[in-house]
């Protein structure tokens, strides 16, 4: 499924209301790693209506910096 805010194929249910009533889901982009339940506000997991600037484009996703590793615990 497409990714609500960078707009790749790479979108996929990961969770659910645990009684199966229907109530909720939740998505995760493996692209982005944006997660949203699909009972927030539509100008949230609407594309068309959200904030520009809070979209990626493949081009802002290549250009993130990496984050640094979080060292071993020590003993
Ligand atoms: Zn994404």
């Amino acid at each position: 499924m497409k990714c609500v805010r960078c707009l790749n194929d790479t979108a996929a249910k990961f969770a659910e209301a645990p009684d199966k009533s229907g109530a909720w889901e939740m998505y995760i982009c493996s692209k982005c790693n944006f997660s949203w339940r699909n009972t927030e506000e539509e100008d949230v997991i609407t594309p068309e209506l959200r904030e520009p600037k809070f979209q990626l484009t493949n081009e802002d996703i290549a250009n993130l910096q990496i984050l640094v590793p979080v060292p071993p615990l020590r003993k």
